[in-house]
């Protein structure tokens, strides 16, 4: 069995403002018991404008819950309006932050070298990124989605060490699956997390390899998780939608009953 500690981590979006927030986290704190967080790491990731509340209640209540960002920027600070950055998601306490993911890919233009930019400034916070990466459907269809993840990883993980890349999250998340109802099948999830783990080996070296965790994405609901973590390289899920519903991530984080 792998020593890789799963983890769940709930993707908000654009969704919830401060006040929602807290409403949702309160939720998820009553539903969620010490034995859910011995077993799995669990995580949110609100708009930033909801992160100081989240950091209150998590420390007023001393919750095991840990939070984070949906985006960081890759400069440490200046001349850049309208960014934030990894020292202050830092200061606000939070662990994780997702870095490409196909929205800000998609929407804003971000390619390989951008995301890589941002993961090591991450890192330079000790703030753990989520690097995202997926293929869109006419790539699936045309059979290269292997390729074009291992790609995506190869270009993040540029002047990243091994240590570096041992704590690191990856994120596989097809973009058909992404908000559409459509799950990978949990074979394709396996395919596609065992190819970047074995890429992870060839970038560094077993260990890493064995050390790095690997989440799938797209759709992951309460009926479809448990086949999606059977799978030997799967280690958790970043989920979306149903990460908005606290019965439906307090699910998903019990995949095991
Ligand atoms: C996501 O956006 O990271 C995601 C997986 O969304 P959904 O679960 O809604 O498909």
């Amino acid at each position: 069995a792998s020593a890789r500690k799963p983890l769940m981590a709930g993707n908000w979006k654009m969704n919830n403002n401060h006040l929602e927030a807290i409403a949702l986290v309160q939720k998820l704190a009553f539903g969620l018991k010490e034995a859910d967080y011995d077993a799995v790491d669990i995580a949110v990731l609100p708009p930033f404008t909801d992160l100081r509340s989240v950091q209150t209640l998590v420390d007023a209540d001393k919750l095991d819950l840990a939070y984070g960002a949906q985006d960081v920027s890759q400069h440490a600070s200046g001349a850049y309006t309208g960014e934030v950055s990894a020292a202050m998601l830092a200061k606000l306490g939070c662990s994780y932050v997702t870095v490409g993911h196909s929205e800000r890919r998609e929407y804003h233009h971000e390619d390989d070298a951008l995301v890589n930019a941002k993961a090591r400034a991450a890192l330079g916070a000790e703030i753990t990124p989520i690097v995202c990466v997926g293929e869109r459907l006419e790539v699936r269809e045309a059979g290269e989605h292997i390729a074009h993840c291992v790609a995506q990883v190869d270009g993040a993980l540029q002047k990243i060490t091994a240590e570096q890349a041992a704590g690191l999250v990856i994120a596989y998340e097809p973009v058909w699956a992404i908000g559409t109802g459509k799950t990978a099948s949990a074979q394709d999830a396996q395919e596609v997390c065992a190819a970047i783990r074995a890429r992870v080996g060839e970038l560094y070296d077993g260990d890493t390899a064995a050390r790095i965790r690997i989440l799938y994405g797209g759709s992951v609901k309460g009926a479809n998780i448990a086949g999606i973590m059977a799978q030997p390289d799967v280690d958790g899920a970043l989920v979306g939608g149903a990460s908005l519903d606290p019965g439906e991530f307090v699910k998903i984080c019990r995949y095991r009953d």
